[in-house]
C-alpha cells in the first residue's frame, strides 16, 4: 500500500530508532488460524484483520512525538508514558447482509491517554483502518485536545469497511453491532466518540440509540457531531472546515499581512472537512482553484463555482467532470502554485517524495497527519508556513466539546454563540502556539506539541504515577 510504504521509508529516515514499527506490540493472532485454509479464513466478504504490525502512521506520530521530546528535553518517564496508547480493543463481529448471509467486520477503538480527563476522538469506516492508524490519530488527539485545553485525552477508532458498498439498512445494522461490541469502552465520562473520514451525524445516532437502549434511558453525552433533533449541536458540521478558515486567516494576516481576498487555495479531499473548509474561505473572498476527490481533481485559474458543484456532486458523486474545469491528478494539485494548499483527505500525503515540489506559501492541514517529519523539514527549507493538524483543524473537537457541555447541563446555545466561542479559543490557542514559536525559536508543530505535552506533563505531576 502507498500509503504504507510512505510511512514506511519516513521511519526508516527518522533517527528516533524506531525501525519497521518493531517496537510496537504485535496482535497475537488466533492459534487456530494456523490450520485453517485460506479460504476458511478469509471466507467471501470478510476483510480479514492483518495482524502483522507495520510500518505507519503510529511510528510517523512516535517519530514526531521523539522530535519534540528530545527539542524539550522531556524527562524519560513522562516520554515513555506518552509514546504508548493506554487501552486498545479489537472487536470482530457479525452481520447479517441484505442477501441473508453473516459477513464478518473488524473494528477497533483506542484511548491514548486519559490524563486530563476522558478520551475524545472520531470513528472512521474505511477500508484500510488498522490498529495502527487507530493508535496514531488517537495520539493527535491527545496533542489537539490539550494543546485547545479542553478537558479531554485522545481517543480513535474505526471499522475496516468501506460504507459506501453497504445498504442503508446493513450500514446501521453494522454500526450498531459495532457500537454493541465497543460499548464497555465508551460513555459521556469514559470515552465519547465523534464523526470521522466515513461516518456522519446519522452514524453517531444510531450508535447515541445503541448505547441508549442497552442502558435503558437516553445518554446523547455519549457521543458528539449527532444531528441537532437528538441533542446536536447548531454549527457542529461545518466546524472543522471553518476552524481551518479561521485559523488560515489569522496566519496569513500575521506572517504575509494578507486577507483571504483573492486568495487562491487548493484544497485535497472534498468530504466534510475540504468542503466546509473550501465553502468558508470562499465565503471571506478566496479563490477556489483546485479541489480533488479519491476519484481525481478539477482546475480553474479563474476559480471553481463551489455552488455549481454541489450540483455536479449530487449527480455524480464526484468532482471529476465539472463543466469548465480543467482535470488534474492529486500529484499536481499538491504541487500548484497557490497562496493556501489544504490536504484535507488522509494522513501521510507530504511526504519526503513530494515535499519539495509543493509551491504553496501556507499549508493548512485539514487532515490528521497529512505531512511526515522529512516533509516537514523539506517544506521548512523550502520556507512553505506549515499550520499543524492539532491547530489547524481543531475546530471540529472544539465544537464537539460544546455539544457535549450543552448536552450535560441541558442548556443549547444559539449558533453565533456557538461559533464565537470557537474562534476565540482556536485563536488565543494560537496566539500561545506563535509566541513558543518566537520564544523557542521553533515551527509552529514543535510548538503546539510543546505546549499540549507540558500541559498534560503538568496535569500528571500533581496526580503522580499510580499507585
Ligand atoms: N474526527 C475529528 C478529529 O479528528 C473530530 C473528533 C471529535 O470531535 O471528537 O478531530
Amino acid at each position: 500500500m502507498a500509503k504504507n510504504k510512505q510511512a514506511a521509508d519516513a521511519l526508516l529516515a527518522s533517527a528516533d530508532g524506531v525501525q519497521n514499527g518493531a517496537n510496537i506490540p504485535a496482535v497475537a493472532a488466533p492459534d487456530t488460524i494456523e490450520i485453517l485454509t485460506e479460504d476458511e479464513t478469509n471466507p467471501p466478504g470478510h476483510t480479514p484483520y492483518d495482524p502483522t504490525p507495520k510500518a505507519s502512521a503510529y511510528a510517523v506520530a512516535l517519530g514526531q512525538l521523539n522530535r519534540v521530546a528530545d527539542f524539550m528535553d522531556l524527562e524519560d518517564d513522562m516520554r515513555l508514558y506518552l509514546r504508548t496508547c493506554q487501552r486498545e480493543l479489537i472487536v470482530h463481529f457479525p452481520v447479517k447482509m441484505d442477501d441473508d448471509r453473516v459477513r464478518m467486520f473488524t473494528g477497533f477503538r483506542v484511548h491514548h491517554n486519559t490524563t486530563k480527563g476522558p478520551t475524545k476522538g472520531g470513528i472512521r469506516y474505511h477500508p484500510d483502518v488498522t490498529l495502527d492508524e487507530c493508535r496514531a490519530l488517537a495520539m493527535w488527539m491527545t496533542w489537539k485536545c490539550a494543546l485547545m485545553d479542553i478537558p479531554y485525552g485522545g481517543g480513535k477508532g474505526g471499522v475496516i469497511v468501506d460504507p459506501t458498498t453497504l445498504s442503508p439498512r446493513e450500514l446501521e445494522k453494522m454500526t450498531r453491532r459495532y457500537a454493541t461490541e465497543i460499548s464497555p469502552f465508551i460513555g459521556p465520562e469514559r470515552d465519547i466518540p465523534a464523526p470521522d473520514v466515513g461516518t456522519n451525524a446519522q452514524v453517531m445516532a444510531w450508535i447515541m440509540d445503541t448505547y441508549s437502549m442497552h442502558r435503558g434511558y437516553s445518554i446523547p453525552t455519549v457521543i458528539t457531531g449527532k444531528p441537532v433533533s437528538i441533542g446536536g449541536t447548531v454549527g457542529r458540521e461545518s466546524a472543522t472546515g471553518l476552524g481551518i478558515t479561521y485559523i488560515t486567516r489569522s496566519v496569513l494576516k500575521q506572517r504575509l499581512g494578507r486577507s483571504l481576498d483573492d486568495t487562491t487555495v487548493a484544497v485535497q479531499g472534498f468530504g466534510n472537512v475540504g468542503s466546509w473548509a473550501a465553502r468558508t474561505m470562499h465565503e471571506r473572498g478566496a479563490r477556489i482553484v483546485a479541489i480533488s476527490d479519491k476519484f481525481g481533481g478539477i482546475y480553474n485559474s479563474k476559480g471553481i463555482d463551489l455552488r455549481m458543484l454541489q450540483r455536479h456532486m449530487a449527480e455524480t458523486g464526484t468532482v471529476v467532470g465539472f463543466n469548465g474545469s480543467d482535470a488534474l491528478s492529486n500529484d499536481e494539485l499538491l504541487s500548484l502554485d497557490v497562496d493556501v494548499l489544504v490536504p484535507a483527505a488522509l494522513e501521510g500525503q507530504i511526504t519526503k517524495h513530494n515535499a519539495h515540489r509543493v509551491r504553496a506559501t501556507i499549508l493548512a492541514e485539514g487532515a490528521n497527519g497529512p505531512t511526515t517529519p522529512e516533509a516537514d523539514e523539506i517544506l521548512a527549507d523550502k520556507g512553505v508556513v506549515v499550520i499543524p493538524d492539532i491547530i489547524c483543524n481543531a475546530g471540529g473537537v472544539v465544537v464537539s466539546y460544546f455539544e457535549w457541555v450543552q448536552g450535560l447541563q441541558s442548556f443549547f446555545w444559539d449558533e453565533g454563540e456557538v461559533r464565537r466561542q470557537m474562534e476565540r479559543i482556536l485563536l488565543s490557542n494560537l496566539e500561545a502556539v506563535i509566541g513558543t514559536t518566537t520564544r523557542r525559536r521553533c515551527d509552529l508543530r514543535t510548538a503546539g506539541y510543546i505546549i499540549a505535552i507540558e500541559r498534560i506533563a503538568a496535569a500528571m505531576k500533581v496526580r503522580g504515577f499510580y499507585p
